[in-house]
């Protein structure tokens, strides 16, 4: 960059140059000196820029700003990441919501078949199973009238199994 500006500053004008062109139809012919009398000077002045206080100044701006991209950067970098992790986390419970509805219809579907099962049984067996689950579970005979403490004092006190023998 640099370099391409003192190149052009140490160039004299070529005849494509739109200042040239101007110049020459204000009456001026390439090589003479600027001025009534043509004694001024013939080229343009060079231009000695001086690395200074400014241009470690215009670094110092530029390294501000490259920092302050680089923040930017890393900021939507952190903001993207935590949206993904959101709706990654969001996912997940929706895949976990699902499955529990999945499992709730699913045990829905296999107690009304047994519902089903249990009407289709005849009467007597449905009596038997029932008489069977209340001894069993808690210990209660239907024709004793009674809940015993344990299988223990059931045996002991209650007559029988079926009807006939209370
Ligand atoms: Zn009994």
């Amino acid at each position: 960059m640099a370099e391409l500006r003192s190149e052009g500053l140490a160039r004299t004008l070529g005849a494509e140059n739109k200042g040239f062109k101007l110049l020459q139809q204000m009456g001026y012919r390439a090589g003479e000196g600027l001025g009534k009398d043509s004694s001024g000077r013939s080229d343009p002045l060079s231009l000695v820029l001086k690395p200074g206080r400014t241009g470690l100044g215009v670094d110092e701006a530029h390294k501000r700003k490259d920092l302050a991209t680089e923040q930017q950067k890393a900021d939507r970098a952190l903001k993207r990441s935590r949206g993904e992790a959101v709706l990654k986390q969001s996912f997940q419970q929706q895949q976990a919501a699902q499955f529990a509805a999945r499992r709730v219809d699913s045990h829905v579907r296999q107690a009304r078949e047994a519902c089903e099962a249990w009407e289709d049984l005849p009467a007597a067996e449905k009596l038997n199973k029932l008489l069977s689950h209340l001894r069993l579970r808690h210990h209660h005979c239907l024709f004793c009238g009674a809940q015993y403490k344990d299988a223990e004092e059931l045996a002991a006190l209650c007559p029988g199994e079926d009807e006939d023998a209370h």
